[in-house]
């Protein structure tokens, strides 16, 4: 069987004239599907029942199963779901005042077991399709409490740009009037920062959000942090993104999560500025999630504090957020990696 969300407007059009029904249909089952969350074709009333019962009979709509389900105090809700394959994978929904964003992987498993991330724990499975993504957009959003899914950030696991086909596929496809109209500038890819994909997204010629995780600001840390800086060093990473705001005339957002002992200190924060000078950027400060499994803790207040004051005073646009969901698993990963322990 078929899945119909492989299928763009036009390819559906295409199906349906040659069972010889009117093309308007195929915007009928678009609308149906991502505009009124109908995940069985019984439910499109409007459809006449030979053709609910034939596209019942050659297509689905979702693949996975929704297998845990949490809500924290904060209103972050995370979902575990299960794939065909019995890989799992875990999306976000997280409100804020004004928009609702949407947290999805991109990988079952991750291959840079970055030091605070759970993700890369059991390893790297396999890539995501565009189908798998687009469906865990179609389950936040039909379990956001009948609001619409205003922002989607590729911040779940996996890292994007290593599967980027399969995700430009995904964002064009949502993106789209026909399916979710998520306005390209609501749309972050988040990168540990690898520099091929860096460079080709330079020249999509898309309007989308790159962000890019430092989380330290010296080579010895940061390969400590995160290996991919053995291969995508932290100096050619920096050019990288310049090339980035030049090419594309965008602003980079620099993600710096702070971990207790390892790069929370004045002096972290002062090599930060020094090399983020002069860039169009602005760097989001966040504690980590506690996550016992790894040995990872978030620093002291006064700490935080003292970092974010010295990139402020240093003139970098640097907001703290605060750490979302910390009493549901909310690490990167950490769901997941429960869950499966327990299989
Ligand atoms: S932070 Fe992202 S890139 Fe790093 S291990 Fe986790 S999922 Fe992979």
């Amino acid at each position: 069987m078929k899945d119909i969300k492989d299928l763009d407007p036009r390819e559906l059009e295409r199906v349906l004239s040659g069972w010889r029904e009117p093309a308007f249909r195929a915007a009928q089952v678009f609308l149906w599907i991502y505009k009124k969350g109908a995940v069985d074709f019984e439910a499109m009333s409007n459809l006449p029942s030979g053709l609910r019962q034939r596209l019942k009979e050659n297509f689905r709509v979702l693949s996975s199963k929704l297998v845990k389900r949490l809500k924290s105090s904060d209103g972050t809700e995370k979902f575990l779901f299960g794939l065909e394959d019995k890989n799992y994978i875990e999306a976000v929904i997280i409100p804020a005042k004004g928009r609702i964003t949407g947290c999805v992987s991109t990988q079952a498993g991750c291959k840079f077991c970055c030091r605070f991330c759970a993700s890369g724990v059991s390893g790297f499975r396999r890539n995501l399709t565009a189908r798998e993504i687009i469906e865990e957009i179609l389950y936040l959003r039909n379990n956001s409490s009948g609001k619409k899914l205003s922002h989607l950030v590729f911040m779940g696991t996996g890292e994007p740009l290593d599967n980027y086909d399969n995700v430009l596929k995904a964002i064009r496809f949502v993106n789209s009037p026909d399916t979710f109209n998520i306005g390209a500038r609501k749309i972050t890819i988040s990168t540990s920062g690898v520099i091929p994909g860096i460079k080709k997204l330079a020249r999509e010629g898309l309007q989308i959000e790159l962000s890019v995780s430092l989380h330290a600001a010296d080579e010895k840390t940061r390969s400590t942090i995160m290996p991919v800086n053995k291969i995508y060093p932290l100096k050619d990473l920096i050019a990288a993104c310049r090339e980035y705001i030049g090419k594309t005339n965008r602003q980079v957002t620099f993600e710096y999560i702070l971990i207790k002992d390892m790069n929370s200190g004045l002096k972290n924060a002062q090599k930060l500025s020094k090399i983020l000078t002069g860039m169009n950027c602005k760097v989001n400060i966040i504690p980590c999630n506690v996550i016992e499994e790894l040995e990872v803790y978030p620093p002291e207040k006064k700490e935080i504090l003292s970092f974010k004051d010295h990139l402020s005073r240093s003139g970098i646009n640097v907001t703290l957020r605060r750490p979302r969901g910390a009493d549901i698993e909310a690490a990167c990963g950490q769901l997941r990696m429960r869950y499966e322990k327990k299989l």
